[in-house]
């Protein structure tokens, strides 16, 4: 199963991908977690990285994307993923699809994550991440908003929406219930 999982900050994307991918048994991608791991790393693209981070900005895509393309090898194709947070603009999601089409896979299923936007500035402050701040979750919404939506028409063949509200068993039984459907 190859899947996708696209909503604004702080829909549960991380804390469901980790989830569904322990129980579908495939490998959870995380292009944040991975930038997170080289802003730690402390090198000079980990510092590069931090920036853009620290400013609720994306990483650029000659980054980005090369990264994904490390992870995502014909094995990881062939055992099945869940990528969250990639692709978060149109042009990435090209560039997905032409390297799926190289690794001769493609998505099955994505899930959109659907929740209101007051719900989701209380989550990402309660979280208390350090690009968490008023400011720069506002400046992630927008981004969210011009970027990323788009994408909801990229994939609309293969799109499902999960309602991302309520605890997060039930987002997940909501999830695991929309990929079924999918199957
Ligand atoms: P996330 O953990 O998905 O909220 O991502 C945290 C931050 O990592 C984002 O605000 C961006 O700065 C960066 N990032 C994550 N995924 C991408 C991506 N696909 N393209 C560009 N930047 C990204």
């Amino acid at each position: 199963m190859r899947i996708l999982i696209v909503g604004p900050p702080g829909a549960g994307k991380g804390t469901q991908a980790a989830v569904l991918s322990a129980e579908l048994g495939v490998v959870h991608i995380s292009t944040g977690d991975m930038f997170r791991a080289y802003v730690d790393s402390e090198t000079e693209l980990g510092r590069q990285v931090k920036a853009y981070l620290d400013a609720g900005a994306l990483v650029p895509d000659e980054v980005t994307n090369v990264m994904v393309a490390q992870q995502l090898t014909e094995d990881v194709c062939r055992a099945g993923f869940l990528l969250d947070g990639f692709p978060r603009t149109v042009g990435q999601a090209e560039a997905l699809e032409a390297l799926l089409r190289d690794r001769d896979c493609e998505i099955d299923t994505v899930l959109a994550f659907d929740v209101p936007e007051d719900q989701v500035v209380e989550r990402l402050l309660a979280r208390g991440r350090e690009d968490d701040t008023e400011d720069v979750i506002r400046h992630r919404q927008q981004l969210y908003r011009e970027e990323t939506a788009p994408l909801l028409d990229f994939y609309s063949d293969r799109l499902v929406t999960v309602p991302a509200v309520g605890s997060v068993p039930d987002v997940t039984a909501r999830a695991l219930d929309a990929l079924r459907t999918r199957a």
